[in-house]
């Protein structure tokens, strides 16, 4: 059964609709994925001046997240060079249609909402390593039949 947290389910018909379109593109999702998360709640914030109001901002606060785990550029270093930009701009100037789509910049950022990241991981992250049923079960027998071994050696040696 898929894990779904409280947060996905807030998420709306329409916004998981231009979710999948934006997340259809061959081009870098982090910006638009931004734009339709919540942007920064109060508690968000560790301090700021009185009379600065950034609740809601949903802007690029220039972290760079999306830069370092970019697989495109983390291969490509000469590529990543060419700026040091570490904004979601500089992410699609660099990368543009070489996207492969992997959404690890989606994840990585702080101002896209947790509802947006589940519902990527649920619906669009490739499981790398697949596991069937049939092989967990193996495992877990497999780790038991070890248990007793090492029990039974153990047993040996402590009465020998
Ligand atoms: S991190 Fe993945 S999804 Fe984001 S720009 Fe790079 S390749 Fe594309
Ligand atoms: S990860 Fe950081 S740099 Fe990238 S889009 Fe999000 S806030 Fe901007």
């Amino acid at each position: 059964m898929a894990y779904i947290t409280v947060k996905e389910e807030n998420l709306s018909p329409q916004t998981i609709q231009v979710l999948n379109t934006v997340l259809d593109i061959k081009e870098p999702p982090v910006a638009r994925c931004r734009l339709l998360s919540k942007g920064i709640e109060p508690y968000h914030r560790l301090y700021l001046p009185e009379k600065v109001l950034v609740d809601g901002d949903r802007a690029c606060i220039a972290c760079g997240n999306c830069i370092d785990s970019c697989p495109v550029l983390r291969r490509e270093p000469d590529r990543r060079a060419r700026t040091v930009q570490r904004t979601s701009f500089a992410l699609e100037v660099l990368v543009a249609e070489d996207c492969e789509q992997c959404y690890a910049c989606v994840m990585s950022c702080p101002q896209v909402d947790t509802g947006i990241k589940d519902y990527v991981v649920e619906d669009r992250v490739v499981e790398v390593i697949p596991q069937k049923k049939g092989l967990k079960w193996l495992d877990n027998y497999f780790m038991v039949f070890v248990a007793l071994i090492i029990g039974i050696v153990i047993g040996v040696f402590i009465t020998w």
